[in-house]
């Protein structure tokens, strides 16, 4: 490091890192303090400048950190609120060397336009598909005084699809843009089209007495869905639709229907614990900040949840059939909450379980743990992260094969 600078202005701020090399770098952002952490990887250089203090501007201090290893620097930006950085690097050209430049944008709006899926450096984003319940003629539950639950699952959906998209590595659209129509068919193949990564419906139940209140979550109980594959079975020539990228590699002929069958099984059951490890992150986050109905997940058949191939949740936002919760339901305030606690827990959810060639993988993927529960072996946990028994034992230690509930396991990159 041979150098920083800070320029602020009344709505940017821009920092420059004068470097002895073409720096390797990564970042990632944190909250409460505001953070921009940034890893200069791959370098061994002399990183001892002191903080640099700038309380008026966006940046408050910059100032060295911790390493993550021997051969890294880390950097500190303390920030006054959350911005999205942006960083680039510049060759030496005139007066100056390598450079590491961080932009960061005072007035950025909270949900950029940006194409569902897009890559950031060749690491696409995690696609959330957000589908609003019911919609036009279909208004589904109506509330004690009125209130229509497809109005409630609309305003809620497009705040939380607001919080993805304002989240870099993520992106979210909504199954429907409007008070339209949509049948359950449908909204699963929106979401297979764009290739989501989880599928998060959301509901307001309504009820015959106004006593029940509080949010539940569900997901496709794994009975139903066993019989769901069946079905699918049945209707062959539906296959390679239903199956999204599995299909592919399924020849519809009888001869092969224990393939098709063993292929969607796995599908299914991928689908189902992520799906089952969604909720419970989600009925977490929830019971911050609302009623929680059932503590535990629900097991349902809803037809939004039958998808094989797309982890789907269901999310019911509360009785409206109870007078107090329809009125909370039609709080902007309240919605907000709701979208934030399933966003938080989406985002946890993901950056515990990062799909491949994501950018959320890039970031978190060093940082990847596994909590040992019961029933869990190291063989079994092997699989599940794609990685050797022998990789699982170097990266923690392990002499014998045995592992301990509550133990914390180091999960080595693939
Ligand atoms: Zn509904």
């Amino acid at each position: 490091m041979e150098g920083v600078r800070i320029w602020p202005s009344p709505d940017s701020t821009r920092v420059v890192f004068d470097l002895a090399a073409e720096p390797k770098y990564s970042y990632f952002t944190l909250q409460n303090p505001h953070r921009l952490v940034i890893d200069f990887n791959e370098t061994t250089g002399k990183f001892d400048f002191n903080d640099i203090e700038n309380p008026k501007s966006l940046v408050k201090k910059v100032r060295p950190s911790k390493a993550k290893s021997s051969d890294s620097r880390r950097v500190v930006l303390d920030l006054t609120k959350t911005v999205k950085p942006k960083l680039f690097k510049l060759k030496p050209y005139g007066p100056h060397g390598h450079r590491l430049v961080v932009d960061l944008q005072d007035d950025m709006p909270r949900a950029p336009v940006r194409t569902v899926g897009e890559f950031t450096n060749g690491q696409r984003d995690i696609v959330i598909a957000i589908d609003p319940g019911h919609g036009g003629h279909d208004p589904g539950a109506v509330g004690v005084s009125g209130t229509l639950e497809k109005r409630v699952a609309f305003a809620i959906s497009k705040k939380l699809a607001n919080l993805i998209n304002a989240e870099r590595g993520m992106a979210a659209f909504l199954t429907r843009n409007g008070d339209y129509y949509l049948n359950i068919g449908r909204r699963s193949e929106i979401a297979r089209n764009k290739k989501a990564d989880v599928l998060i419906s959301v509901h307001a139940d309504a009820f015959t007495s106004p006593r029940p209140r509080g949010a539940s979550v569900w997901v496709l109980t794994m009975k139903r869905a066993n019989t769901e594959i069946g079905r699918w079975l049945e209707r062959s020539e539906r296959h390679s639709e239903l199956l999204g990228g599995v299909g592919e590699v399924i020849q519809d002929t009888q001869s092969e229907r224990y393939l098709a069958h063993a292929l969607l099984d796995m599908s299914m059951s991928h689908s189902l614990s992520t799906g089952y490890d969604l909720s419970k992150e989600v009925i977490n986050e929830l019971s911050k900040v609302t009623r929680v109905h059932q503590k535990s997940t629900q097991l349902g058949n809803f037809g939004v949840l039958k998808s094989p191939d797309i982890p789907s949740i269901l999310v019911e936002a509360g009785f409206m059939s109870n007078p107090q919760e329809e009125r909370l339901l039609n709080q902007s305030s309240h919605q907000r909450k709701l979208a934030r606690a399933v966003f938080a827990a989406t985002k946890r959810f993901f950056s515990q379980h990062p799909p491949e060639g994501t950018l959320f993988a890039s970031i978190y993927e060093h940082r990847k743990e596994h909590i040992v529960k019961r029933g869990d072996s190291l063989s079994m946990l092997a699989q599940r992260y794609n990685v050797s028994v022998n990789s699982l034992k170097q990266a923690n230690n392990l002499n014998k094969s045995t592992i301990q509930i509550g133990q914390t396991l180091k999960i080595p990159a693939t």
